[in-house]
């Protein structure tokens, strides 16, 4: 049994006084949330803090506020987003996206904050202590060589977040607080494409909330590459949202793409669409595009010249989705994983 090591706690009931603890701890704390990723992480000792700062009691961080758009709090369990209707209805692709995250059981613990600043994965990583003991560790820790890329001197473990991608095409913004003050990202400059400094947030920022901009006109989706319809981490993840006038043509569009980089980003290809009617042509040049801005590693499930080659298939049941076309038997085909289907 792989046991937890020895930690200090303490469980603050206000941002304030967490961030406070944070500046006191220093780097050697570390915030808990609902611990579904990082309690594994500690049992194979990838991440060993002094001290953990638990999340969990700040209601602050368990709003839903609509305004001109909606604020999540980043201490709602993703059940709790899923569960909301506002969320359901204006942005479908985050549903989508936080309601395969995981089980239902692991979503019940698991937070919004938690996903966004999930540790990134790698098959030699995501290891024991004596498995990575075994290869001598990995550049991430505890090493010296990267095993995927062995001249590599940066780490390429790979970004498995859902709801990052499916928010960065919604436009999202994120609140990093700490003792000094407060500060607003785009969420796509949360992140870096590094395996191991793979947030751009400091040590002593707590994530507190996710903006959305208000969502008139605008129309998501979310799909998900994994080997197991039920539950698994993605191998690919594809968000689109499109903005269209009344007749359907495309004012602004925004592609974001997870699990083929150390990090989740925007893509080129939504700009092929502006302009024109999301016909089936348009829908696979911007396919095209896409795909050549993944790069996908040789470091997690399924072959990665195939999760490359499934990129404009994903971006077209994405923007198909979003013209309003019936896709439920294409959700259904990927969720029994019928390979020869997706092509
Ligand atoms: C079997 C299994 C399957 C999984 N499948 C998926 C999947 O398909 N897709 C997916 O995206 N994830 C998956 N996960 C990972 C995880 O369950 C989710 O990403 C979950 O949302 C993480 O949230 P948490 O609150 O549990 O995070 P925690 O484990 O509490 O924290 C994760 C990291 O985020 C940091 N953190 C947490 N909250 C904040 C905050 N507010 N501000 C700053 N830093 C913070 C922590 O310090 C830690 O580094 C899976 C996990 C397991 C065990
Ligand atoms: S990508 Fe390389 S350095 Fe990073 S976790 Fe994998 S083997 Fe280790």
């Amino acid at each position: 049994m792989m046991r937890l090591p020895w930690f200090g706690f303490h469980s603050p009931k206000t941002i304030l006084e967490a961030a406070k603890i944070l500046a006191a701890e220093g780097p050697q704390a570390m915030l808990i949330a609902g611990g579904t990723d990082l309690l594994p992480n500690m049992k194979r000792r990838h991440q060993t803090p002094a001290t953990l700062v638990s999340l969990r009691q700040i209601e602050a961080l368990k709003k839903i506020a609509n305004g001109s758009g909606t604020t999540l709090g980043a201490g709602l369990k993703l059940n709790e987003v899923v569960a909301s209707a506002k969320v359901r209805e204006e942005y479908a692709g985050l549903w989508q996206a936080a309601a395969q995250v995981a089980t239902v059981h692991l979503r019940n613990m698991g937070t919004l904050g938690g996903n966004l600043c999930l540790d990134t994965r790698c098959n030699y990583y995501n290891q024991n202590y004596e498995w990575r003991k075994a290869i001598d560790f990995c550049l991430k820790k505890d090493g010296e060589i990267c095993w995927v890329a062995t001249a590599s001197k940066r780490c390429v473990a790979t970004s498995s977040t859902d709801c990052a991608p499916a928010l960065m095409a919604l436009g999202a913004a994120v609140r990093l607080v700490s003792a000094q003050g407060e500060r607003d990202v785009a969420l796509a400059d949360l992140y870096r494409n590094d395996g191991i400094d793979y947030l751009t947030r400091r040590p002593d920022e707590i994530l507190t909330e996710v903006k959305l901009p208000a969502a008139e006109g605008w129309k998501s989706s979310y799909w998900k590459l994994r080997r197991r319809g039920s539950f698994d981490f993605p191998v690919l993840g594809v968000a689109a949202a499109v903005k269209t006038s009344r007749d359907g043509t495309v004012e602004n569009a925004r592609i974001a793409l997870g699990a083929v980089s150390s990090r989740p980003f925007l893509t080129k290809g939504g700009e092929l669409l502006i302009g024109r009617k999301l016909t089936d042509d348009a829908i696979a040049e911007a396919g095209v595009k896409v795909a050549s801005a993944a790069k996908p590693m040789d470091n997690t499930d399924l072959d990665l010249y195939w999760r490359k080659d499934v990129v404009p298939a994903f971006v077209g049941y994405a923007l198909r989705e979003i013209r309003g076309d019936d896709m439920r038997a294409a959700r259904v085909r990927i969720a029994r994983h019928d390979l020869k289907e997706m092509q």
